[in-house]
This record gives C-alpha cells, structure tokens and sequence, in this order.
C-alpha cells in the first residue's frame, strides 16, 4: 500500500480552504451516498469476464494546486490515490448553486460532458460525486492552461499555430455537432491545453443537447431542425447564453442559435488568433452587440488572403450562408492538414506570433 494511502489528504492549501475542511470532514454517510459508482466489466487470464463494483468519492483523491476559479467553482489537481492517475477536479458550492438558481447548467454541463464522452479535443467527465456541501466533477487535467493565455503572452499565432489549433477546434466541434451538442460559447478561455499542448474544449454550462433520434436507417442522429439542413434551436425561454464578442447576430436578433452559431464562433477564434483580438470589440457590451448586428468589422492590411476568406465565410450574418465543418475542412487554408486520428497524434508546432501583423492592433 501506499504511504499516502494511510493519512490524510495533503493539500499545499491553506489549512482553512474550505474544500480541505471539507474532504476531512466528509461523514461516513456521505462517503456512500455521494460516492460515484460504476460497474466494470473486464475478461481474466481465462477469458471470463468478472464484473467490479468501483465507488468514488472524495476520500479517494489528494487534493493539489487550484488550477483556477470559476463564477461557481473552484478547479483543483487531484490525484486518484490508488492509480496515482492525476486529474483536475471541478468543486462547486451546492448552497451557491442553488441559491444564484445555477442548477439547471450544472446539469446541463454533466449530461453534456456524459454525451460526449471520449473524444481527444473534448475534457472528459470520469465521475461525478457529492459530499454534503459540494459537487465533485471529475476532469481530463489540461494541465497547459487556457489558450487565451497563450495569446494573452503571444499577442498573435502566426499561421501554422492558427491552422493547427484551428484543425482541432474544428474536429471537436464537428464531433460534438454529430453528437447533438452545441457549445454556444466557444472562446480561447475555454479551450484548454493539455500535456502535448493540444487542445480540450471546456465549459459545456450553456451548451444545447439536441434531442437524439433515429433515422430511417436506424442511426442515430442528432435531429436536424431547420429546412436548409442547418440546425437552428428555437431558445427564446433563454436569455443571453455566451459572451458578448462571440456572440452570433441570430441570438441577438431572434434570441434562436443552431450549429452554425458554433461556426460563427470558430470564424471569431480565427480572426482572433490570427491578429490578436476579436472582430467584433467595442467598450461595451451594447457597442459589441451593435458591431455584430451591423457586421462591422475589418481586416488588418496584411491578413493573409486565405485566411480572409475563410473568416469572411464564417462570419456571415443568415446562418444558413455559413461553411458547414465539411466545406471548412476543404477550405484552403487547412489544405496541407489531415483531419481524422493524425490530428491528434501530431507534435503541436512552437509557438510563434504572426511577425506580419506584429503591432498591427
Ligand atoms: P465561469 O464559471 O465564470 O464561466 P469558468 O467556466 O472558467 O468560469 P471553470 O470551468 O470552473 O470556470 O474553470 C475555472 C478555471 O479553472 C478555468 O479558467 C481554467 O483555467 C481552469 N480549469 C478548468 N478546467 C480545467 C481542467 N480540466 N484542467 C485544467 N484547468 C482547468
């Protein structure tokens, strides 16, 4: 057994952080009743399969370093004490939740990120568990941090940096459109970076599950929902669901926003990696609304005219006019990349700013 298996979480926190308190003062009760439970099924030397009962629960990690905080939550590196695998464990307040009426998206964020399951551009939920006074989610760890971080030192990527982020963005998203999910809040704060520095998109809290149904050839699908085969999800019961500079002009308008507002979004990271901020920023929010609306925005001089327009076909006001992930595959701008497992094999380039647009602002 392991020495650490015998003590007390470590923490490198201050002895009064609450979740620290917390993992101690975990009752025996809640240790059962909170725990995760799943059932594993695997064949022995023989061939028979045997089937494992796995519970866990908060007694089962070391709690670390805070990798960040949220609105809702605190992030914290967590080791499973028995496979020493490391993780990132997302803790959130149930009082907190509950009180600010935040439950729905934490739901919303579980029975995404359950949908999604493994996919390498995507983080993975392991488990989730409960003790009396938090959630526990267990995550893929991204231990390189958020990509705006990266751009936030950076300034720019220069155009192998943006087609390579840009490939996997594009290959997650599209897994996850397959899938009946729409993110709606695509952003470099949410797209992480993991230990090869690829990419794990993040956050699935305002995110749409579309209903899944099987077609005539008995597939299953996500259901299509609008006649131009571009899938527009009907969400007037909700207001404003991403952040501001992202945001497509068909949420602002008719509060309604499909798959290709997921497209408007990647246009928008695009641009953003390219030059170093959004296209569409103004002051505040009212004036960046106003900017979209009016799809005010413009190219630096020297923005590569590959990637001019590319941008200029995802940044489209009707939604239906959008490149769909297939016609941005063929794009040549992603012509020298092969989409498919390579993409997630392949070294991650150095990083290096765009010299040509340095200083352009
Ligand atoms: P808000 O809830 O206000 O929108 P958020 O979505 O960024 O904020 P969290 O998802 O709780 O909130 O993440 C908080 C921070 O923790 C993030 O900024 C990110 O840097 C870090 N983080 C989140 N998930 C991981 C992860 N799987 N691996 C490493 N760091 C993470």
């Amino acid at each position: 057994m392991q020495e650490h298996q015998q003590q007390q979480p470590k923490s490198p926190l201050p002895p009064r952080s609450p979740y620290q308190a917390r993992a101690r003062s975990t009752s025996d009760d809640w240790a059962e009743r909170g725990a995760a439970v799943h059932v594993q099924r695997e064949a022995d030397a023989n061939g028979n399969v045997q089937t494992k009962t796995i519970k866990k629960g908060v007694k089962d990690f070391t709690f670390g370093r805070i990798l960040g905080e949220g609105s809702f939550s605190t992030v914290v590196a967590a080791t499973d004490r028995q496979t020493l695998r490391e993780y990132a464990i997302k803790i959130l307040d149930k009082r907190h939740i509950i009180k600010e009426k935040k439950v729905k998206y934490v739901n919303i964020e579980k029975n995404t990120l359950n949908r999604l399951g493994d996919h390498p551009g995507i983080v993975r939920l392991y488990y989730t568990f409960q003790d009396e006074r938090s959630l526990y989610f267990v995550l893929d760890l991204a231990p390189n941090g958020e990509l705006f971080s990266v751009l936030k030192k950076l300034g720019t990527l220069n155009m192998e940096c943006t087609q390579y982020y840009g490939a996997q963005l594009l290959d997650a998203v599209g897994y996850m459109h397959d899938h009946g999910v729409i993110h709606r809040d695509l952003k470099p704060e949410n797209i992480l970076l993991d230990e090869n520095m690829r990419i794990k998109v993040t956050d699935f809290g305002t995110a749409k599950l579309l209903s899944m149904q099987k077609s005539v050839n008995g597939t299953t699908g996500a259901s299509s929902d609008n006649i131009s085969g571009i899938p527009i999800e009907d969400d007037r019961s909700n207001s404003f669901v991403g952040t501001a500079e992202y945001v497509p002009p068909e949420l602002l308008t008719d509060k309604a926003a499909g798959r290709s507002s997921d497209i408007w979004a990647i246009g928008c990271i695009l641009y953003q990696l390219l030059c170093g901020k959004p296209p569409f920023k103004a002051s505040n929010e009212y004036q960046t609304f106003q900017k979209i609306i009016k799809l005010e925005y413009s190219f630096p001089a020297l923005f590569s005219p590959v990637a001019r327009d590319l941008v200029s076909h995802l940044l489209l006001t009707d939604p239906s006019k959008r490149l769909t992930i297939e016609q941005i595959k063929a794009h040549p701008f992603f012509a020298d990349v092969e989409f498919g497992p390579a993409l997630w094999s392949r070294k991650s380039p150095r990083l290096v700013p765009n010299s040509i647009l340095a200083g352009v602002k």
